[in-house]
């Protein structure tokens, strides 16, 4: 038999750690979980996440399957981010679904199935933190806008351009002509 790899110990009073003591192992049963729980620490991307204890709302539904329990459902959580083009801050919602299963220990599909591809029960316990962490980053985006036209920043003053005139322009001198005003004619 393989050894149990995730054998660090989890608590059952964390609150992305479910326990299915209630949950009979019989194909078929369910139990819905509902519960709100503090975002954990870097939960997103560089300029986009959920902050940390923000509250994550879980509408979940816990299903015994013959190798497991099928944890499936949703979760929403406030964002906040900054704009990519003009570095404004951004407050949004995320809301993911999740379908993850976990295996009871020493289960079959433990043995045949790797821990990254498969979830793994431990005990009674589930913890809950890797998936919700893959679902709620796979749902921000990579670039995130205060708006999908966001013009940006003028790249000469760093001013958004859409809190500028239309015509807003810097004295602009072409390079070539820049050097070409320095090779001044002596008057003579
Ligand atoms: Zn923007
Ligand atoms: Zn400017």
């Amino acid at each position: 038999m393989m050894p149990n790899q995730s054998s660090q110990h989890l608590n059952p009073r964390s609150p992305l750690v479910l326990d299915t003591k209630d949950l009979p192992r019989r194909p078929g049963a369910m139990r819905a979980v509902e519960r709100s729980a503090p975002a954990p620490a870097d939960l997103g991307l560089a300029l986009v996440g959920v902050p940390r204890d923000a509250e994550l709302d879980l509408k979940l539904r816990l299903e015994s399957v013959s190798e497991g329990v099928l944890v499936s459902g949703r979760v929403t959580a406030p964002v906040r981010g900054e704009c990519g083009r003009c570095l404004r801050p951004i407050s949004d919602t995320v809301d993911v679904s999740i379908q993850e299963l976990y295996a009871y220990e020493h289960s079959a599909t433990v043995e045949t199935t790797d821990e990254d591809e498969v979830g793994r029960l431990q005990g009674d316990l589930i913890d809950l933190e890797p998936a919700l962490r893959n679902a709620v980053v796979l749902a921000l985006p990579n670039h995130p806008l205060c708006r999908e036209d966001c013009p940006g920043l003028c790249p000469r003053c760093g001013v958004p351009l859409d809190e500028l005139p239309g015509d807003h322009r810097h004295e602009q001198v072409d390079p070539r002509w820049a050097a070409l005003s320095k090779l001044k004619i002596p008057e003579e």
